[in-house]
């Protein structure tokens, strides 16, 4: 819905701003009490890029604010600079700089572990502005005297110097923030974003640089606190120190939380609950220090009973009384009209067409002039301390070949399809892909060059739909390993909604495009894991036991599916499934304990004694299972 009329979000957001000094004086918030739940919005918009979109909690946002705020509140006091928006930008630039810096260390690590470097990184800030900078930060005085904008246009001087005067500058400033904001999150940036948060390994292994994805949601995260920053010295026309405590950043992430995380609102609505029940405890209920202790209640309920906050809340609720299947995410698109035997009907109909003689063609990007194989394994040995995982095999697969391997359990498959993604380094031995040594490269260039895989255990984005899932994966070959497109907008991708729709034909998924893939079947996720990898126009796709966990009837129709993806593409398939290995495959290769046993057509393979002693002990007949 709101991806169809995406200017449905920023007219609301208009008319609730030049709304709200109209109803929220009535409603008991002073005037300075809404500028300041506008500068926390506006603080907020970038740290729920960072934190809702995708998926990394910083607890040392401060570090950011207070650089934007003080460099500004320099410029203003100290250097005499005359222009406060001038000043303001000075400050964004100057923290987006540093985020810049910051992040290229804290991304360095995930989870706690990068929450922690960002504590610490931000109370190193505290100090230096504290001590060795006192001069220029007026240290634990912070800076007095920052003036309030004005802009002399000849004929007429306009003055921001009341409260109510505040608010309409503060107000542009949001406004345009959340235009930039929800442009970024709408953007294919955006798009990989939420990809990260949801799962970063399937985010690299369909060719995405999720480091340099990570950095740009750090660095427009400091941005915004920057800018915001800026923002809080110009409303008091005084810089606080305190702007770089640790309690800053703490409330930041309150306020989110409160207000919900993956909407840009989040802050805004979190700053509004808060600051009013900060002045409503302390003013009107006279509670003194308490506030504290009976705000910490109110937030450990607010987030133990709406776990989506405040707007995460509203919109179940809105969901509940019209009816519709829940799904958080702030640019869905709108769910199918079908009901589920319908479905199931449309999908049975799709498989008993023949499949499309040429269906979506990989991507040749091989050198110029290279005729060799396309895939060269010489040596390839991969040690786990003492176990050999695999031995020193040779391996290669030509064009247009479909390639099956089998071996019991254990006998190094995984391993073998891991090293040829390089998704994990082989101890010794040599790669080489479309005449390319590819050894020691890593796996999102990999599938840049056009090699990736379907993983054994499904791996993919779960809060998200079929289409944005298929988005994700297409993206990648569309526009490299990184690009920083943050304002293009997803439908001005050439090719994109084509490709997209192609592989949801592919993979008999047209019927649940925009089905969230929590919701989905086994089968169906099954097949959608086949489609991330095929989304990325691979010329050589592996395969890592796709018919696994599958039901009889949904394995014979993965075999279909899986002849109809084979033409005109190099495939390798593992499987225990033997019967439709060998009904798919030209050539198998049998690996056990970690080497190549034997190679050979299927007949070859179901007639070969040592295949059936590996198998069956020993006992002569044909291989049937
Ligand atoms: P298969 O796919 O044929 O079942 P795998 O490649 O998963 O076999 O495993 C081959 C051997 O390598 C097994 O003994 C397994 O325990 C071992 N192995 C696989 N991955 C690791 C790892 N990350 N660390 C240690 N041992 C591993």
């Amino acid at each position: 819905m709101l991806k169809q009329r995406p200017l449905v979000i920023e007219t609301l957001t208009a008319l609730g701003l030049i709304l709200a000094p109209f109803i929220l004086p009535h409603l008991g918030f002073a005037p300075n009490t809404i500028n300041r739940i506008l500068v926390w919005g506006l603080f907020g918009i970038g740290f729920d890029i960072l934190f809702g979109f995708t998926g990394l909690l910083s607890f040392g946002q401060s570090a950011f604010y207070g650089t934007g705020g003080f460099v500004a509140a320099y410029l203003l006091t100290q250097a005499g600079f005359p222009h406060v928006v001038t000043s303001l930008f000075i400050g964004m630039i100057a923290s987006a700089a540093v985020g810049y810096l910051v992040g290229l260390i804290a991304l360095r690590r995930t989870g706690i572990y990068f929450a922690m470097i960002t504590v610490a990184i931000a109370e190193v800030f505290f100090f230096v502005e504290f001590n060795p900078l006192a001069d220029w930060t007026g240290g634990e005085n912070g800076l007095p005297g920052v003036p309030t904008p004005h802009f002399d246009l000849g004929f007429a001087d306009f003055q921001f110097n009341t409260s109510w005067s505040l608010y309409v500058f503060l107000a542009f400033w949001y406004f345009l923030g959340i235009v930039v904001g929800l442009r970024i999150v709408r953007s294919p940036v955006g798009t990989i974003l939420r990809a990260v948060r949801e799962n970063p390994m399937r985010a690299s292994a369909v060719g995405h640089n999720i480091h340099s994805y990570k950095l740009t949601a750090f660095v427009i995260a400091a941005a915004y606190a920057g800018f915001a920053g800026g923002l809080l010295g110009v409303m008091q026309a005084f810089m606080p120190p305190d702007a770089f405590m640790f309690h800053t950043s703490a409330e930041l992430v309150m306020m989110t939380a409160i207000g919900g995380t993956g909407t840009l609102f989040g802050t805004l609505v979190g700053a509004g609950v808060w600051l009013f029940l900060q002045d409503f405890l302390q003013a009107a209920l006279g509670l003194g220090a308490a506030w504290k202790l009976v705000l910490g209640v109110v937030f450990v309920l607010l987030v133990c009973f709406l776990r989506h906050g405040i707007i995460g809340g509203i919109a179940d609720l809105y969901r509940l009384a019209v009816g519709k299947r829940a799904h958080r995410e702030p640019v869905a698109a709108p769910a199918s009209a079908l009901t589920a035997e319908e479905e199931q009907e449309v999908a049975e109909a799709e498989l008993a067409k023949e499949p499309d003689p040429f269906p979506m063609a990989p991507v040749h990007r091989a050198s110029d002039g290279y005729s060799g194989p396309i895939l060269q394994a010489t040596g390839l040995t991969k040690r786990y301390g003492g176990l050999l995982a695999n031995s020193k095999i040779d391996f290669t697969v030509n064009h247009g070949e479909l390639r099956g391997i089998i071996g019991p359990n254990g006998a190094g498959k995984s391993t073998f399809f891991k090293m040829l993604t390089c998704e994990v380094a082989p101890t010794s031995g040599k790669i080489v892909f479309e005449g390319l040594d590819i050894t020691g490269m890593n796996v999102t260039d990999v599938c840049q060059l056009g090699l990736t895989k379907s993983y054994q255990v499904n791996q993919l984005f779960s809060a998200l739909t079929v289409r944005e899932n298929l988005t994700i994966a297409a993206l990648s070959e569309l526009r490299g390993k990184f690009r920083l497109d943050i304002f293009r907008s997803l439908g001005n991708i050439p090719g994109l909604s084509e490709q997209v729709q192609r592989t949801l034909e592919l993979v008999n998924l047209t019927t649940r495009p925009d089905t969230p893939v929590s919701e989905l079947a086994y089968g169906e996720k099954r097949r959608l894991e086949i489609g991330l990898a095929l989304a990325t126009s691979p010329s050589l796709l592996l395969l890592d036991e796709p018919l696994a966990g599958m039901s009889p009837r949904e394995r014979v129709e993965t075999v279909k599916l899986l002849k109809s993806i084979s033409k005109g593409r190099t495939m390798i398939i593992i499987d225990h499934d033997m019967d439709a290995l060998f009904e798919l495959a030209e050539r198998v290769t049998v690996l056990q304990e970690g080497r190549v046993l034997v190679e050979g057509t299927p007949d070859e393979i179901k007639n070969n004694a040592a295949v059936q002693e590996a198998y069956l002990g020993g006992v002569n007949g044909v291989l049937t299972a």
